[in-house]
């Protein structure tokens, strides 16, 4: 569980990564940064001031406006003004003595007054200056304009190139600061439009009355309105100010003093720290803490960065949560949907064993029923009444309580009965089974039913063993002798385990703890891959790793085999079908145990796994395991050439070991045999392991039937084969088996990408 959180946090913060270097959710950090401008007003400097002219200053054919702007000038010099930036780019007007006029009043201002020219900063980069005839003998400087959506900007440079050289930006001259061409700085709009100190024509016209001074020593920009098609940057707190306001706002920033940047790339890797150790906690109180802290920070760190003047690129830190958070209700979701049975909606036997592990020890006792004859019985009822019949048998379960709780597993139902000892138990089960006596009517059918109980005492530090001990006693009744017994202490535990193996393992494959892994079979003269074998795998989340080998022996006691094995060969077909599709041809061996060749059921199994996955069964070999189990060899002979008319080939495993071996190879059609690794691995130190390698090899080239070796796992072991002339070989010294995604990396780029992640 904590290395699936761990991985989910890896992930959500590998894509919000991606998307931060990307730049994906820069829109969104705009809005927040937008938002935090005005979380925290700041005052303005009071040097700078905003007086505004008509719109039509640049307008050629207005000669009257440009009088009045030489009547501006000429006051803002008598009220003592210290420095003007035109933010208006002028030609000359269609009146020579307006522009005449104009220049006498600019004259005055020498280098103290300075034209703002545009640069347009998007595609073109065409420039628009003021005319020489008014801009000369005074200060140039420039602003951007750009008329690409947003038209806002949050970095401005200190310098502009331009065609005539560089040229300080319109915002460094008015915040008197200055730097290099490649440097830029940050613009803060913290500052309230409405606090930008204003002039207007009448105040400064009004001479003498009391105000006069106000102005002296001051900074004027002197602007026009925002027109609906200006291109220049617009202020994001207010879409309407006018176009001089950004260069105003950034002019201020830089007298405040500069604001530091932290980028997405900074915050995705903090929050990735933060959210791997929030992953980290084991304790689920704790770690529930930890998330809301974890969710918290963004907001404190919006809200602290608004305050202290930090620019935070904070996007990102919303999909690695969202995305988190979704990762883990998907498995917690699919956790949940394991512990409900899908045929009648009742909970299963780990969500039981969940519920014992919260109850106090000695509460009673766990009552697992087994219903006899189920298979049949649901075989013999179509796909809705399956669940009905098992919700019959609740029913009378529940006859004392209709509100109990009664948990599924196959054919075993369980619950919990609160009673002070053994003798009330009895009495109650006793009391249970005559309820039993009369058959259950399903689909208009009247169905006699074998039901038999065990029990064991609660011991909620160990509910699963609980569980098995329940189990292990049911699975010792007999309905006409026993049929009810309780569980005894000196079950063993290896015992107890088993049992809970059987009864958990349909469980764990719904659940997806049941997989394939791959190991590569190598023709070693080639060295080229030429076929895998799908080795099955549980990882249980309780116990850790199940050794194939004792599950397999599990699953064929409870009768599950057939289901395991159509499992299989369904991941395996549907890997093959793909590892085809990206065009490696190669072949898929499943093993199938021997005990499945005692009826035909296998064949239909294999035939609608190749229909329903696709698969090409030219590439499909079975190779048949433990086939010294065989009982009739004449009825196993006719199921392998059925399973060879589907096109399917079969391989005999384990060759060597196990009795009857070359009876078994001479009566059976196999195609293939697979020498047991015990003979391999001793070829090197051993004289008789290397001949009877050496002997399987020649018997394989006389009877024209391909030889695997597996198990090699030294280098001396391939150096043998290759003497012996065997050329097919599966081991450690090749590859490992591994699961699907590693396989498909191997089958691009060979066996160095996947040499540790192997299972
Ligand atoms: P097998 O079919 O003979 O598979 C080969 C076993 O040898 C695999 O063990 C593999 O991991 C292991 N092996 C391969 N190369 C080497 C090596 O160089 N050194 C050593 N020490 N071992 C190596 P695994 O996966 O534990 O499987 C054990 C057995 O379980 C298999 O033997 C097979 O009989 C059975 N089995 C596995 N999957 C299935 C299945 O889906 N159905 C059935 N019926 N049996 C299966
Ligand atoms: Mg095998
Ligand atoms: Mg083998």
């Amino acid at each position: 569980m904590r290395r699936e959180r761990l991985k989910h946090a890896l992930w959500a913060s590998l894509l919000s990564l991606i998307m931060a270097v990307t730049l994906f959710l820069e829109p969104i950090d705009w809005i927040l940064w937008t938002n935090q401008s005005r979380l925290r007003p700041v005052l303005p400097s009071n040097d700078i001031v905003y007086l505004q002219v008509d719109g039509t200053i640049s307008a050629p054919d207005y000669p009257a406006e440009r009088i009045k702007l030489a009547g501006v000038l000429d006051r803002l010099r008598e009220a003592g003004a210290r420095r003007v930036f035109i933010d208006a780019v002028l030609e000359k007007s269609t009146s020579a003595a307006a522009d005449d006029r104009l220049n006498r009043s600019l004259a005055r201002w020498g280098p103290q007054l300075a034209f703002v020219d545009r640069i347009d900063e998007g595609r073109d980069g065409g420039e628009e200056r003021t005319d020489a005839f008014f801009a000369d003998g005074h200060g140039r400087v420039v602003q951007g304009t750009n008329d690409a959506w947003p038209n806002i900007v949050w970095t401005m440079p200190y310098v502009y190139r331009t065609a005539s050289g560089a040229r300080p930006s319109f915002a460094a001259a008015l915040g008197e600061k200055s730097g290099t061409a490649a440097q830029t700085f940050l613009v803060d709009y913290s500052l309230p439009g409405s606090l930008i100190p204003k002039a207007d024509l009448k105040t400064l016209s009004q001479d003498g009355d009391g105000r006069a001074g106000q102005w002296a020593g001051k900074t004027f920009v002197l602007g026009v309105a925002r027109t609906a098609i200006s291109a220049e940057y617009r202020v994001p707190t207010d879409l309407t100010a006018p176009p001089s306001y950004v260069a105003i706002h950034a002019a201020e920033t830089l007298k405040r003093g500069p604001i530091v940047f932290i980028s997405g790339i900074v915050v995705v890797l903090a929050l990735a720290a933060f959210l791997l150790s929030c992953a980290a906690v084991n304790d689920p109180r704790h770690r529930r803490l930890a998330y809301l802290a974890a969710i918290g920070l963004p907001v404190y760190l919006f809200l602290v960065s608004a305050l202290a003047a930090l620019r935070i690129e904070l996007s990102y830190a919303l999909p690695m949560l969202a995305l988190y958070g979704l990762l883990r209700s998907r498995s917690n979701w699919k956790r949940r949907v394991a512990h409900i049975d899908p045929d009648t909606g009742l909970p299963s036997f780990r969500a039981l064993s969940q519920h014992l592990g919260q109850l106090e020890s000695g509460e009673g006792y766990a009552v697992i029923a087994k219903v006899h004859g189920y298979e049949t019985i649901l075989k013999s009822l179509e796909g809705p009444h399956r669940g009905s019949y098992m919700m019959k048998l609740v029913e009378r379960i529940r006859v004392g309580d209709p509100r109990m709780t009664v948990y599924v597993d196959g054919h075993y139902l369980a619950w919990r009965v609160a009673l002070p000892n053994e003798a009330r138990l009895r009495e109650h089960l006793e009391g249970l089974r005559a309820i039993f006596a009369a058959p259950v009517t399903v689909d208009a059918r009247s169905i006699d039913v074998g039901i038999t109980f065990g029990a064991a005492v609660i011991d909620s530090g160990q509910a699963q063993r609980s569980i098995a001990a329940a189990l292990a006693a049911v699975e010792e009744t007999s309905e006409a002798l026993e049929p009810i017994m309780l569980a005894d202490d000196s079950t063993d535990a290896d015992t107890l385990w088993d049992l809970s193996v059987r009864a958990r393992i349909d469980a764990a494959m719904e659940a997806g703890e049941v997989f394939c892994v791959y190991q590569p079979k190598i023709d070693i003269a080639e060295d080229r891959l030429i076929g895998v074998e799908a080795l099955v795998r549980w990882e249980d989340p309780e116990r850790g790793f199940i050794p194939p080998l004792h599950f397999v022996m599990q699953c064929e006691k409870a009768g599950r085999m057939e289901y395991l094995t159509r499992y299989v060969l369904q991941s395996a077909c549907s890997a093959g079908k793909l590892i085809h599709f990206r065009g490696s041809l190669i072949t898929m061996s499943v093993n199938i145990s021997a005990t499945l060749l005692a009826d035909m059921r296998i064949v239909g199994i294999v035939r609608n796994v190749l229909q329903a996955t696709g698969f090409d069964p030219n590439y499909l070999t079975l190779e048949i395991t433990e086939t010294a189990r065989i009982r009739d060899l004449a009825q196993a002979r006719v199921v392998l050439k059925a399973l060879k008319a589907l096109g399917a080939h079969l391989s005999m495993d384990d060759f060597g070991v196990g009795a009857a071996n070359f009876e078994t190879l001479q009566a059976l059609p196999f195609d293939e045999i697979k020498i047991d690794r015990q003979f391999v691995s001793r070829a090197a130190s051993s004289v008789k392991a290397r001949a009877i390698t050496a002997s399987i090899v020649g018997l394989g080239a006389t009877a024209r039937i391909a030889v695997v070796a597996e198990g090699a796992e030294t280098e001396s072991d391939l150096r043998i084969l290759r003497e012996i002339g065997c050329w097919q070989v599966q081991g450690y010294a090749l590859a490992r088996p591994m699961p699907l995604t590693n396989l498909l990396q191997y089958l691009e780029s060979g066996p160095e990408g996947t040499q540790t992640a192997t299972v």
